[in-house]
């Protein structure tokens, strides 16, 4: 059943709040022509009045409007990511508010480099970053020195290179220390120790030096500032730091088999090369937290250094979610051992999902509380794995997955922002003082702390008004995040279903329970048992779901995305009991057999709010599956040999 409350929200699978859309954008467009005027009202319109009666400015316009026709009827060929039978990758309709407020926003071409190019849109992204680490559960009290700070990204990989870029700073700051000769009790005497130093007790070394570099007078302050900052590896480059501290090792990023590929491009980018990126096992499609715990204890064993363990939120391909618990309570056991390091959450994809588990009051809802509102949402796991996120060093979360908002707008979350002192470009910024009420004078040049440059204001106030219109708990943005899930536990109902109906045909099974909104569906025809005929036939079927080049949206019945399984990723035990009730012989599957070693499976994105639409008596999943046992027949009547 579609929640009322989210009729008002989107512009809709028909355009039904058209009416709304166009009437505030008309209204805001005129009001930013009045403000326009109104800047200074003395000056006469420097374009003539009579302008448009020149043949040259109609010429113009004709050209304008050929073209603009042009983009609009190629536009028609867009993958129709509003409707409810788009059931493909992480992206639905748009957040009305959002919408609205990025259009309302772009006539003012607001900069959030600086307060100077962006001074209303640049405090609207600090107070959406607190927003996020409110909903992740970080202490936003911008009084406080431990404050949690976020910006936004282009995206979830831009922030994911910020979380490197971060973790490497503050772990190889104490380091620079040492070089400098600063002498401090909280200072460890070796270079791995202090190349190792819980987080937490990295910043709490920072703040420590700060505070003394501050109490000197000027020009020794200077002398100090300079001499730490000669030392630093962002200074020195890795090639140079890692020659002068021999006891150490470039340090590696454990990360789970199934992270997204901008932990590769990452590692490349930052030089510390993708050899560095260790993959962990996982079992059931999760992080296996018994082989991160083995693979620190072998890390350790030959002294390396561990910069960041990733742990995914709603992994892109599966939806699942890592136990963020678990890799939290990796980290205290091994920091106490002195192997300390940053755990980041690539919440790109699940990060919203946190806004189900939280209280208006800002407390997390009790597992049971939610288990009434849900079949199996959410697992211990997940539960556990969200409340988590509060004790991880930073998060990413991309605001245009499941924050139902336009492209062009990830988030980069840390939890104490003490350490961004150190990303900043000027080594002033380094040292400066950080007192209790700068936070946002501090923040207003981000420009300074970010890897981009220039970059969308309308994009941080499209961001700020949806969270402000629909604030991040469960009675508000989390009605939407609800509307997935229960799309979900319908879509699994009628697998369920499916395999019963076509039994005498086709196996069919939901591979893994998922944790988000993201479930896959496994299929293999009766009676086969090779796994090379079975993926033969999913990406036959996978053909009708698929967005063609050229095929029109009016012929397309639904979208789906494909993804495959790799024994590696589900885990022996879990593989060869879906190989069995899909009736394959795992002999079958073999490594390096021409994509025979790995099992294709459809996978869909319930994110469209109006899957379920009672109004109409429609269920858009139930017709997907008539649909999908169409196709399976038909593949079948005409043959399956691959
Ligand atoms: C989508 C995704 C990313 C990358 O985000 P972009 O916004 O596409 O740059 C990173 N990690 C995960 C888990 C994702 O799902």
């Amino acid at each position: 059943m579609t929640d009322p409350a989210l009729y008002p929200c989107f512009l809709g699978p028909y355009g039904e709040n058209d009416g709304l859309l166009e009437k505030l954008v008309v209204e805001f467009l005129r009001d930013h022509v009045f403000w326009r005027r109104n800047v200074h009202p003395e000056d006469p319109p420097a374009i003539p009045t009579s302008a448009t009666l020149r043949p040259d400015f109609q010429a113009f316009e004709a050209r304008l409007r050929r073209e603009l026709h042009a983009l609009s009827a190629a536009l028609k060929r867009s993958v129709p990511f509003h409707s409810p039978r788009y059931l493909g990758h992480m992206v639905s309709d748009l957040a009305l508010p959002g919408l609205v407020a990025q259009v309302l926003a772009l006539p003012y071409n607001p900069n959030n480099v600086t307060e100077e190019a962006g001074p209303v849109t640049i405090d609207l992204e600090i107070r959406a970053g607190l927003q996020l680490a409110h909903m992740l559960g970080y202490g936003v009290d911008t009084s406080r020195a431990d404050c949690a700070f976020g910006h936004l990204t282009s995206g979830g990989t831009v922030a994911n290179y910020q979380a490197l870029r971060l973790a490497l700073a503050l772990k190889a700051f104490p380091l620079a220390l040492r070089a400098a000769d600063f002498h401090d009790p909280a200072l460890p005497e070796d270079d791995y120790a202090a190349f190792n130093l819980h987080p937490q007790a990295a910043i709490a070394l920072l703040q420590r030096a700060r505070d003394a570099v501050a109490a000197l007078a000027p020009e020794e302050r200077r002398q100090w500032q300079q001499r730490i900052e000669s030392q630093r590896i962002e200074h020195l480059g890795q090639v140079e730091f890692f020659a002068r501290h021999r006891q150490i090792a470039p340090p590696v990023v454990l990360a789970p088999l199934t992270a997204h590929y901008s932990w590769s491009k990452g590692m490349k980018l930052l030089g510390l090369g993708r050899e560095q990126l260790l993959q962990v096992p996982e079992r059931g499609m999760r992080m296996d937290a018994q082989a991160l715990v083995a693979q620190l204890e072998q890390l350790q064993r030959e002294r390396r250094s561990v910069l960041l363990a990733v742990a995914v939120l709603g992994t892109t391909e599966f939806g699942t979610i890592d136990p963020i618990h678990a890799v939290v309570a990796a980290r205290e056991r091994f920091s106490a051992q002195g192997l300390g390091f940053a755990v980041h959450v690539d919440a790109a994809w699940g990060g919203y999902l946190a806004s189900l588990l939280r209280q208006q009051d800002g407390g997390l809802r009790p597992l049971a509380e939610l288990r009434r509102e849900f079949t199996t949402f959410p697992s211990e796991t997940t539960h556990a794995a969200i409340a988590a996120i509060g004790q991880c060093d930073s998060v990413t979360v991309d605001p245009h997955k499941l924050g139902f908002l336009p492209y062009g707008a990830g988030a980069f979350i840390c939890r104490d922002q003490r350490a961004m002192g150190l990303l900043s470009e000027s080594a002033d910024y380094v040292f400066a003082e950080e007192g209790v009420d700068d936070y946002f004078r501090r923040y207003r040049q981000l420009g300074r702390y970010i890897p981009e440059g220039s970059k969308s204001g309308a994009a941080a106030a499209a961001v700020y008004v949806t969270h402000r219109v629909m604030p991040l708990d469960a009675a508000h943005f989390g009605r939407m995040v609800a509307a997935t899930i229960r799309s979900t536990e319908r879509f699994i109902d009628h697998a369920r279903h499916m395999s019963e109906t076509t039994a005498a045909r086709v196996h069919a099974c939901v591979p893994f329970a998922p944790d988000s909104n993201l479930v896959c569906l496994a299929l293999n025809p009766v009676g086969n048992r090779d796994v090379a005929v079975a993926n033969a036939f999913v990406r036959r079927l996978y053909e009708s779901l698929r967005i063609h080049h050229g095929r029109s949206v009016q012929e397309q019945e639904f979208y789906a995305s494909m993804t495959s399984l790799h024994a590696q990723a589900v885990g022996a035990e879990d593989m060869a009991d879906l190989l069995a009730r899909l009736d394959l012989d795992p002999a079958t599957l073999r490594a390096g057999h021409d994509g025979a070693d790995r099992l294709f499976i459809l996978r869909h994105t319930l994110m469209n709010p109006f899957l379920l639409d009672d109004q109409n008596g429609i269920d858009y999943i139930a017709r997907y599956f008539d649909y999908l046992q169409r196709r399976c027949g038909q593949l079948l009547d005409e043959g399956t040999s691959p």
